[in-house]
């Protein structure tokens, strides 16, 4: 039988990327997302696989986000035991990223089940612990860009760089004399660190993703000059609510830049949060894979650049201590939407002084309070005080880690030996629509979107 791959997750979405290619003697799973997003969307990682886990032989892995990993543990409770198979820089990312959402998920079960324990409700089980991590990390078998391998005895794949965060690839698959490629998350060709996305001519199926399908972003270049300026311009404190991985470094990457030219006026540089400082010392690990090097990286060329205002924070305490420092610092901290973590300390010591500068520089969902500050919130509820908003917020829009419109017709284009049918994936359903129209008039290219629990053949 020609081989069949069904849409269990990312399909007219952007969350919970999960494909199972199944040949007849075999099956794989591309990708083990979990779903985020309000509390509806996130009730659908509780319901089981709708595949028996057991019966997978192995897992290809395009990168380490949790949108693309964070069901891993939960496969490999369920029964999975066969490798999975990620680029280095994924796998080491995966630790970090993976063990902060079990400690994460066990905090919030723990809570639940106080609660719960009060009003005399049945107590809710973890859909997965720290050993599941462990177990899961286990079974990862790591390949460099480039290689052509084995991943079941009828299937071969080898990974390309998607240039969106360090590690990320593209994915091309060779399976019963057919050809599968899967874009993964397609980097911004704007970026301070990261290559190009690698091109790919042939496939007989391509599965596009698609979340940035009706636009394109700002340039990058406006996008910095206006951080400059803000920095140049600013008195107080500059509070940077930060994704821990690959924001935060193009960040570190550009203050160096600043630091160097001699147009850094803040004498002090704090990133406080050890998740982000965990996944700095990634991107220092696997520098050959960077266009740039970043400040405080562990980086093993002789040439380093540097960033004296730097201060990594690790403990609580050291974090606490920069709540004293009341202007002239820049604070990167995280959760990047405000949800959680050390930025909110930092929220409640700045934001009530007029001098305070507020640089939101990544999405914020609805609900979010870094949503409620970009949406102009004059007062909001922190760490349960009410704090009144007097900083400055500033939403800069360049800094996208995915390819806009016009990047993933681009990329598409490249596909002139085999044109491949396209299934769009990892959008949500206006982006794609968007998305296919350019796709279809202006390549020519049978392009459709993908529909969740959707069977095709390869
Ligand atoms: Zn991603």
């Amino acid at each position: 039988m020609a081989p069949t791959l069904t849409f269990h997750g990312a399909a007219q979405e952007v969350t919970g990327s999960c494909y199972l290619l199944d040949t007849g003697a075999s099956r794989l799973l591309l990708e083990c997302g979990m779903f985020q997003g309000n509390d509806e969307t996130e009730r659908q990682n509780e319901r089981p696989f709708p595949f028996d886990p057991a019966s997978i032989q192995a897992v290809v892995l395009s990168h380490a986000h949790l949108d693309h990993s964070g069901r891993l543990p939960k496969l490999v409770r369920e029964g999975f035991r066969g490798p999975i198979f990620a680029t280095p820089p994924t796998r080491d990312l995966l630790e970090i990223i993976l063990k902060d959402a079990a400690f994460l998920h066990a905090r919030d079960i723990e809570w639940e089940n106080r609660r719960r324990a009060r009003s005399g409700r049945e107590l809710l089980t973890p859909l997965f612990t720290e050993d599941d991590v462990t177990q899961a990390l286990s079974q990862c078998r790591t390949r460099e860009y480039g290689q052509r391998f084995q991943v079941t005895p009828d299937t071969d794949i080898c990974f390309r760089d998607a240039g969106h965060i360090i590690g990320s690839a593209i994915v091309e698959l060779w399976s019963g004399g057919r050809k599968l490629a899967f874009s993964g998350d397609l980097g911004n060709k704007d970026s301070l660190l990261l290559h190009d996305p690698a091109t790919v001519r042939a496939a007989d199926v391509l599965l596009l993703e698609s979340t940035y399908g009706d636009r394109d972003h700002r340039s990058l270049e406006a996008t910095l000059e206006e951080f400059e300026e803000i920095l140049a311009s600013a008195t107080g404190n500059v509070i940077i609510p930060a994704f821990a991985v690959e924001r935060t470094q193009e960040i570190l990457y550009f203050l160096g830049d600043l630091y160097a030219a001699g147009k850094l006026k803040q004498q002090r540089v704090f990133l406080d949060s050890p998740m982000a400082i965990a996944a700095t010392q990634v991107y220092g690990k696997y520098e050959s894979l960077l266009n740039n090097e970043i400040p405080g990286a562990r980086a093993r060329s002789g040439k380093r650049r540097l960033l004296p205002p730097l201060q990594f924070t690790h403990s609580t305490e050291e974090s606490m201590a920069i709540n004293r420092v009341t202007a002239g610092a820049i604070i990167i901290a995280g959760s990047g939407m405000c949800t959680g973590g050390r930025v909110r300390h930092h929220l409640k010591y700045n934001l009530w002084r007029n001098e305070a500068q507020v640089v939101i520089v990544g999405f914020q969902a609805r609900g979010t309070l870094g949503r409620a500050l970009v949406d102009g919130a004059k007062t909001v509820r922190l760490l349960g005080e009410e704090i009144v908003v007097h900083a400055k917020i500033h939403t800069l829009g360049g800094f996208s880690a995915h390819a806009g419109q016009s990047q993933l017709v681009e990329w598409a284009g490249h596909f002139t030996e085999r044109r491949p049918h396209i299934y769009l994936v990892h959008g949500e359903p206006e982006k794609m629509a968007a998305l296919q129209t350019r796709l279809i008039q202006q390549l020519g290219f049978s392009a459709v979107e993908a529909r969740l629990e959707q069977t095709i053949s390869i």
